[in-house]
């Protein structure tokens, strides 16, 4: 698996997916939203354990969740661009095209919001030449994970977190979404988790700017 995602990289290029520093720490970060039903809860309980996160926003879900968004903003976690639409076809209509939509995605949050983002976070993960190329004339890079959950597919349980756990060190950027529509059993398995990394002496904190 090592192998393989080093070839992609060395094509497609070496996004971040963990960011070393001299304390102990772990970037959470959520996908998709703002969400009516699950930012509020989720933010809830990253304040009850004085963490930190960042949120990689759909500019159309911003624009629709405005007050959630400024709870994000205000309660000082990070926020990273995750397009316009969660769309996939700009991906295959040329570089001029899909620079376009990456930067309407940028504006949906920083113009019209004044907030900077960490950076750019494609739906899916979804990497190409082109948009490499774009991530370097805007000297960027993307940033990805170092580990997910599929949380989209199936639910987030204690069983999925515990089986990666002891792969997890300082640094690692962990991939989850806050677009559950029903997220009472999604907030019960991420406060177990949240409590088994700040048992296990992790920093839980928000991505700086590139
Ligand atoms: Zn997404």
């Amino acid at each position: 698996m090592k192998i393989f995602q080093a070839i992609v990289d060395s094509v497609l290029g070496k996004p971040i997916r963990k960011i070393i520093s001299k304390d102990k720490v772990i970037y959470l970060t959520f996908d998709d939203g703002p969400n009516r039903h699950c930012t509020p809860k989720v933010l809830e309980l990253l304040s009850k354990y004085n963490a930190r996160a960042t949120f990689f926003v759909v500019g159309k879900n911003v624009e629709c969740n405005v007050d959630v968004f400024n709870q994000i903003k205000n309660e000082k976690h990070s926020i990273g661009n995750h397009s316009y639409d969660h769309n996939y076809m700009p991906f295959f209509k040329g570089v001029k095209r899909l620079r376009q939509w990456i930067e309407f995605g940028e504006d949906a949050i920083v113009k019209q919001l004044g907030v900077s983002t960490v950076g750019f976070r494609p739906p899916a993960g979804i990497r190409t030449p082109e948009l490499r190329y774009i991530m370097y004339k805007r000297k960027e890079c993307l940033i990805l994970w170092q580990h997910r959950f599929y949380d989209t597919v199936s639910l987030f349980t204690d069983d999925k977190w515990k089986k990666k756990f002891s792969s997890i060190e300082s640094g690692d950027i962990i991939l989850l979404h806050d677009s559950h529509k029903e997220p009472d059993e999604f907030l019960n398995s991420l406060e177990n988790f949240i409590n088994a990394l700040i048992n296990a002496g992790f920093k839980l904190c928000a991505l700086p700017s590139q």
